[in-house]
């Protein structure tokens, strides 16, 4: 039997609360299908940034390095700054990991409303692909004659061909492995003749390795238009940093609630561990209230599971989730009654009745 190393990370808010719902119906999995878990959990994140002064300990990527996955839960706390939880936890992670894709896939699940009208499940399948290690947040620029009348601020894009070439062709394969094999590459080459028609000239470079996936360009503000009239006419998507980072934000509303959508953060060289979570953060509005979504957090293990191989298991926990949500047995995010625990037994349930 199989076994793999997962590192549980939960971290903040409502992170616990869904990772453990997500780790119980990972387990009434594991027993059926036939692999085993060895789950290490560990307690790094704002509570331990208030005691030690340090997010995850000094040595933290070389403890997660022999792990098969890590799946994590959110980052972040109202008391202290954005930037020093997510630097401190989340990116180093990404970045030790050269976890350089973000792959974000979008579906509207049966039983659940899109905000778009006569829009339902089949309608609205999507993959988004995220550059994930350069472009708009490498970090590249500074500040000049500060608070002078002639201030500069520069915010540089980085893009390099291995960079832009690896995302794509990446992208490329995704779309290749689905039914609709079709990609379409997001630039705003009309506007930043640089780095967005480099992206277009790659694109067409990998697309001739690729003589069975069709593919078209978009730019990024029709894409948001696309988006929401032409849904059907969109299937895997491939897009910069930033320009994903906004489009994977509106394709989780589209698909009716922040609580259902999940994303890996890829190494798809497999060099390193990859690393699953929810795309929803800590939501303290709504933490120990017993009532978080853990259907993202499903869906994360479901990623995570196809990722080391088990896509059998994966789609019957996809299945299960998407009979729970066809029943009716939802949180209140999505206009329902039933608590964390409550969704996650009608999981557990639906998959023991599957076997
Ligand atoms: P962070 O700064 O950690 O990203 P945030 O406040 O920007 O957090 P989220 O925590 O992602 O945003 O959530 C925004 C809102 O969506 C929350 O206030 C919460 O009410 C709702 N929400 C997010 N995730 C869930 C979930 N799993 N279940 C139910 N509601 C959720
Ligand atoms: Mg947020």
């Amino acid at each position: 039997m199989r076994t793999y190393r997962i590192a549980a990370i939960p971290a903040d808010g409502i992170g616990p609360e869904v990772i453990d719902a997500g780790l119980e119906v990972l387990d009434a999995l594991a027993a059926r299908a036939g692999f085993g878990l060895d789950v290490t959990r560990y307690d790094w994140g704002s509570d331990r940034y208030r005691r030690t002064g340090a997010l995850m300990p000094a040595d933290g990527l070389d403890q997660l390095r022999g792990m098969d996955a890590i799946y994590f839960g959110a980052v972040g706390a109202p008391d202290i700054p954005d930037h020093v939880t997510l630097w401190g936890l989340r990116l180093p992670i990404c970045q030790g990991f050269d976890q350089y894709a973000n792959v974000r896939p979008t579906r509207i699940l049966p039983g659940v409303t899109s905000p778009l009208r006569d829009v339902g499940p089949g309608d609205l399948d999507w993959v988004i692909v995220r550059e994930n290690s350069e472009g708009e947040y490498a970090g590249h620029g500074g500040r000049a004659h500060r608070g002078l009348p002639e201030e500069v601020a520069t915010e540089t894009a980085i893009f390099t061909r291995r960079g832009v070439e690896r995302i794509m062709r990446h992208a490329f394969a995704i779309a290749r492995a689905r039914p609709a094999k079709h990609l379409t590459v997001v630039t705003k080459s009309n506007a930043q003749r640089h780095g967005m028609v480099f992206w277009d000239e790659i694109a067409a470079l990998v697309a001739a390795d690729f003589p069975d996936v069709a593919w078209d360009k978009e730019l990024v503000d029709a894409m948001t238009t696309r988006m929401v009239r032409r849904p059907a006419s969109i299937d895997t998507v491939v897009a910069t940093n930033l320009h994903a980072d906004i489009l994977s934000d509106l394709a989780a509303a589209l698909a009716g609630s922040l609580g259902i959508a999940p994303t890996g953060n890829i190494d798809p060289e497999r060099r390193f561990p990859s690393m699953f979570e929810p795309i929803h953060g800590s939501a303290f509005d709504i933490t120990g209230r017993g009532i978080a979504n853990p259907v993202a957090s499903f869906w994360t293990a479901a990623m995570m599971l196809e990722h080391l191989g088990e896509a059998a298991a994966a789609a019957s926990l996809m299945a299960a989730v998407e009979q729970v949500c066809a029943a009716g047995i939802m949180t209140p995010d999505l206009g329902g009654t039933e608590t964390t625990a409550g969704v996650t037994r009608a999981v557990v349930d639906a998959l023991r009745g599957a076997n």
